[in-house]
């Protein structure tokens, strides 16, 4: 890596401790943000993995494996947390398995509470189509937030091209709602950078992402989008909702 010095020696000093109060997460933000805003996808994650150490993980989608195959570089055995709605594509699931199959990850499937059949039992059937925001708090953010209580900082796969709403993502900055740190090491990665580094690499893709569903989420709020339409046109189409709740 080749991080500033400032950064490295804070970071040295940083990793000595284990949980970190709230006040010194939001220093570290406070610092550090500005100073990694344009480095390299790699120093930041490398950043990252120095100051926090196992108090740190990745989240993945499954849409693609770029930041698992660039995090596992970096420090390989890192955690990638993925959250199992129980909605997801077979697809989605294939690229789940291949990626822990193939890249030197500790893959962490997060199941929600309780399981389809039972939310559907205690909130009558398809809460997706009464209530979406529900389901998402259900089955995602509550997941993930229990899901990271053992971390004081979590990697996105975010990026400011994706959609007008992530335009403001910083690559280091505070998660309110988490209270943790959070990190967007392709934040300022376009689309043909992405590309780029899936070829270059050989890096693991969702097939669907080939089949007309360029944002893939659960599949009873994702359709297929046209060439051309906004990418996450297809998310929870016909309705107001855009986002799950994770990145809110
Ligand atoms: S994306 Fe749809 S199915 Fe998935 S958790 Fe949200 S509302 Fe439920």
């Amino acid at each position: 890596m080749t991080a500033p010095n400032t950064i490295a020696a804070r970071a040295r000093r940083g990793s000595e401790t284990e949980g970190r109060s709230t006040d010194e997460l939001r220093e570290i933000v406070f610092h550090v943000g500005a100073e990694l805003e344009l480095a390299p996808a790699e120093d930041i994650i490398e950043w990252a993995v120095a100051t926090f150490g196992d108090r740190f993980c990745i989240t993945s989608s499954m849409a693609d494996a770029v930041l698992s195959h660039l995090a596992s570089k970096v420090a390989p055995g890192i955690d990638v947390v993925f959250l199992d709605t129980g909605y997801h594509f077979a697809e989605t699931i294939g690229t789940r398995d291949a990626v822990e199959a193939t890249l030197p990850v500790n893959l962490i499937s997060i199941t929600p509470v309780q399981s389809v059949a039972e939310q559907d039992a205690t909130y009558g059937k398809d809460l997706y189509k009464t209530d979406p925001d529900l389901c998402c708090a259900l089955r995602k953010v509550q997941p993930l937030k229990q899901s990271l209580a053992g971390y004081d900082a979590w990697a996105t796969g975010l990026r400011r091209a994706e959609t007008h709403n992530r335009v403001i993502a910083p690559v280091v900055g505070w998660d309110e709602k988490k209270q943790k740190v959070k990190v967007s090491p392709l934040a300022r990665w376009s689309d043909e950078e992405v590309e780029r580094y899936i070829t270059d690499n050989g890096v693991l893709v969702n097939p669907l992402q080939y089949d007309g569903y360029p944002s893939i989420g659960c599949w009873p709020c994702t359709r297929r989008v046209a060439p051309g339409e906004d990418p996450r046109s297809g998310r929870w189409a016909g309705t107001n909702k855009t986002e799950c709740g994770i990145h809110q």
